[in-house]
């Protein structure tokens, strides 16, 4: 079926079902009971932000001063990773705790939607939202999803009593007359761009003016804490910037040194500011942990369009530092120390399993979970214990870091034209002293290899049988 038409009639889909679901939020059970020792539980997911695109993380000319604060405030990770490369696995891993291979969920929704496939989140993946909902919150999404755009893959159906955002990317539905190819993401030009913006499972608006996307998100946020500031809540505020295209509200455009790229983080820095204010101003910053990350690294083949890795090397797609080693910054005055900068590696899948334990949910027992419980880290008291990080591209196992040392079985650029290559010995690198991954040092340390491979196989030992979903693609979609 031609890709337009499937998705115009994903779009009917999601209307009509809308239409009889409206009552979904309403059922889905609540105790009603006020909570205040549970925190409330604040996430803002940044798309496409690099490792070095914010003050705090060195940028020398976008201003993040909101951001900046945060940090000040709180624990700022200098080794926080997003469990994936690309946009729809990360948001996988995030909201199920577990590397995306485990859900199925480990490629792009960008090749499903152009298939005509139904996929999206399984139902039976146990999301962080659905945890929370059980134990009496309050869980609102706001943003990109791309975890599925057909009804049955919706927020509404993973644990949000309400939804409002793109089901995916702002770039994935150009307008007809739109430029071919790159020329229209350099266009600024909001006319070439027609993705759907969703409240509930229904079309609000078919082609919204992504100018103001931002400003609207921190809207819909700060009168979802409004409205749920005496019950606790969970609020998801995935931002659907800034992935090219790069649009800005009047406010911002045109003030930032950084150009374009500089004006799309400046006005997400506000938007920080806008939430966390509302937080103070209703008395709740002493009960609200708020954690800011992105989805995976930038997309360097946007040029000045993309933002950057800092010291890190390569960025979006690849499983180079760059790709999905993010800026996260964490917030609860009171219980996060202040002015914290916190070396100790952590992921996003993490989010899941600490969340859990914080508003007393407990966790799912029938399947492996990935993140560990990282309060201790949060709150100053003390180390996590974690095997190891493993880093896929797809459903394939490209490194594996072990301490301060990454091993790359395979490497590849993000989106260059270049062939996987499988390195016999692996590539080895450390970390600590050799952040951008230049330097070599797999031939002076065979034993570090050796434990690499060792943790590699235990984790081998936990995936079951891949399903049928898990294909091995070469597609570089976003
Ligand atoms: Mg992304």
């Amino acid at each position: 079926m031609n890709p337009k038409r499937a998705l115009l009639l994903g779009i009917a889909g999601i209307v009509l079902w809308g239409a009889d679901h409206r009552g979904l939020a309403a059922d889905s059970g609540r105790s009603g009971a006020n909570r205040p020792e549970r925190p409330n539980i604040i996430v803002i997911y940044a798309d496409d932000l690099g490792y070095g695109d914010l003050g705090c993380y060195g940028h020398p000319s976008i201003r993040t001063p909101h951001l900046d604060r945060m940090a000040a405030e709180g624990m700022r990770f200098t080794d926080f990773y997003s469990a994936a490369e690309v946009c729809t696995p990360s948001r996988a891993a995030l909201l199920t705790g577990r590397y995306p291979i485990r859900s199925g969920m480990c490629h792009n929704q960008y090749r499903v939607l152009r298939n005509n496939s139904a996929g999206g989140l399984p139902a039976e993946e146990a999301t962080l939202p659905e945890l929370l909902q059980r134990q009496g919150y309050a869980t609102g999404m706001v943003g990109k999803w791309h975890l599925g755009h057909l009804p049955q893959h919706l927020p509404p159906r993973h644990g949000f009593d309400s939804y409002f955002g793109l089901p995916f990317s702002n770039d994935m539905m150009p307008a007809p007359d739109a430029p071919k190819g790159r020329e229209k993401f350099f266009a600024e030009d909001n006319a070439f761009w027609r993705t759907p913006l969703l409240r509930g499972t229904n079309v609000m608006e078919p082609a919204p003016d992504q100018r103001q996307l931002t400003r609207r998100y921190a809207e819909e946020a700060v009168r979802f804490i409004r409205e749920q500031r005496r019950a606790p809540f969970f609020l998801y505020l995935a931002h659907t910037f800034p992935h090219v295209p790069l649009f800005a509200s009047d406010g911002f455009r045109g003030r930032s040194p950084a150009g374009l790229y500089g004006d799309v983080v400046e006005e997400l820095d506000w938007s920080v500011g806008q939430i966390l204010d509302t937080v103070r101003r209703l008395g709740l910053e002493k009960k609200t942990l708020v954690v800011f990350s992105s989805d995976n690294g930038p997309w360097l083949i946007f040029n000045h369009h993309g933002g950057s890795a800092g010291p890190l090397r390569e960025g979006k797609g690849s499983t180079w530092e760059g790709g999905m080693r993010v800026p996260g910054i964490a917030w609860w005055p009171g219980r996060v120390p202040a002015g914290v900068v916190q070396h100790e590696m952590a992921t996003t899948m993490d989010l899941f399993t600490t969340c859990a334990r914080l508003a007393g949910a407990p966790l799912p027992q029938d399947r492996p979970l990935d993140g560990v419980d990282i309060s201790p880290l949060l709150f100053g008291t003390g180390t996590v214990s974690r095997e190891a990080f493993f880093y896929y591209r797809g459903s394939t196992l490209y490194a594996a870091r072990l301490g301060s040392w990454k091993a790359h079985f395979i490497t590849r650029s993000g989106y260059g034209p270049d062939k996987p290559v499988t390195n016999s010995p692996p590539l080895l690198f450390h970390l600590g002293e050799d952040p951008g991954e230049k330097f070599d040092r797999a031939s002076a340390q065979p034993e570090a290899l050796l434990k690499i491979d060792e943790a590699v196989a235990r984790h081998r030992a936990t995936l079951r049988a891949a399903p049928s979903q898990l294909v091995e693609t070469t597609a570089r979609t976003n």
